[in-house]
């Protein structure tokens, strides 16, 4: 098999660990008899499966007992009208950060349900940075805080979390969860695609404080209520329970690496020296505020933009893959979630070096 290497944003790259494990299971999972595709989500089998996911992902984020970690369908995207369901509770308006398009995104589909208070947004900086968490205006009634600690397209990521008080604070962590240590006692919930950094695409997951579930607005519908889906173990219907098991595997694969705190070091370390190697010359671009630079997807430009296109046919063809950034941002974006390997990010950093040696 041909070595490549995926920086795509997501889908994207998986342990190949995990890979040649599922592989290993595909038909006969365990002595069943069965493919986990192929097994009733409420038999032993796969309750089992289910269970021991839930268990890990807990230890990994050391989720206290009190909040409820539910795997849902419909992406983020469908969290951005599930939080205001569930969680405005009476109010009427919610505070929300824009930092860059998937917080727009957020708060165009809360504007449908609650006035939305833009307590800070970073637009005027063309979504570069984060907003002084010190000039936040945030709104003492608002039902919740939403944020976006890492903007996947952006690649802009808080390097704290916010302090709200009171109320409580949401975050999408769809391009951040579970590559570094996290205090989620700070959060009322935390809800993340899978497809990022937990597995394939098809699984959400949420993480909520129990006492903020149980109102919904008028007319939610039952898929929509968090409260049902906890109480039937996310099995209100038939869970996606492939991408389940595959989750399972990654958090594994994650406590072999040695926890969250192993993938932080590497992740700081493969960041820093893709960064090292943008910053070494005014041949590539990053246009991020230093302090706010994602771990997970780095954003870079060609100082000649003529050029973006024969670099990305010969990343191509030396085995780097999806580089190109963002439709709305242009340039390069290289995403190095958990999975991508050390080994990746020198063969990006060494490519880079050659194609400015030729091109420069
Ligand atoms: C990818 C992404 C989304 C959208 O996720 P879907 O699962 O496609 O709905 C939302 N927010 C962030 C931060 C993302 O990275």
């Amino acid at each position: 098999m041909t070595v490549v290497y995926n920086f795509s944003a997501g889908p994207a790259t998986l342990p190949g660990t995990v890979l040649n494990r599922a592989r290993e299971e595909l038909l006969d999972w365990h002595g069943s008899g069965m493919s986990v595709m192929e097994m009733s989500h409420r038999g032993k089998e796969f309750m089992s499966i289910a269970q021991q996911a839930e268990a890990d992902l807990r230890e990994l984020l050391v989720i206290p007992a009190d909040y409820h970690v539910l795997f849902l369908q419909g992406g983020a995207t469908s969290q951005f009208s599930m939080v205001p369901m569930n969680l405005l509770r009476g109010r009427q308006q919610a505070d929300y950060i824009n930092t860059g398009a998937w917080s727009k995104k957020a708060i165009a589909e809360a504007r449908r349900y609650c006035s939305v208070n833009l307590a800070a947004s970073s637009e005027d900086s063309n979504f570069t940075t984060v907003p002084p968490v010190d000039n936040w205006q945030l709104d003492p009634a608002a039902a919740y805080v939403h944020y976006t600690p890492n903007e996947t397209i952006g690649g802009v990521e808080f390097d704290a979390i916010p302090e709200t008080g009171a109320v409580p604070l949401v975050a999408d962590m769809s391009s951040t969860i579970l590559s570094r240590p996290l205090d989620v006692s700070r959060y009322g919930l935390i809800y993340a695609g899978a497809q990022k950094n937990i597995g394939p695409a098809g699984l959400t997951v949420v993480i909520v404080r129990n006492e903020l579930v149980g109102e919904v607005l008028d007319g939610t519908p039952s898929m929509f209520n968090y409260q049902l889906h906890a109480e039937n173990g996310s099995m209100l219907n038939t869970p996606p329970t492939f991408a389940w098991y595959l989750a399972g595997l990654v958090f594994q694969w994650i406590r072999e690496q040695g926890g969250l705190e192993a993938m932080a070091e590497v992740n700081q370390r493969k960041a820093g020296r893709l960064y090292e190697a943008i910053d070494r010359s005014d041949f590539y671009n990053s246009p991020v505020d230093l302090r706010y630079r994602s771990w997970m997807n780095v954003p870079f430009t060609l100082a000649d933009d003529s050029l973006d296109a024969e670099f990305l046919i010969q990343a191509g063809n030396t085995g780097l893959l999806n580089l190109k950034g963002h439709r709305s941002v242009g340039g390069m974006r290289a995403s190095i979630y958990n999975a991508m390997p050390e080994a990746g990010v020198s063969a990006l950093i060494d490519f880079m070096a050659e194609f400015e040696r030729s091109r420069g």
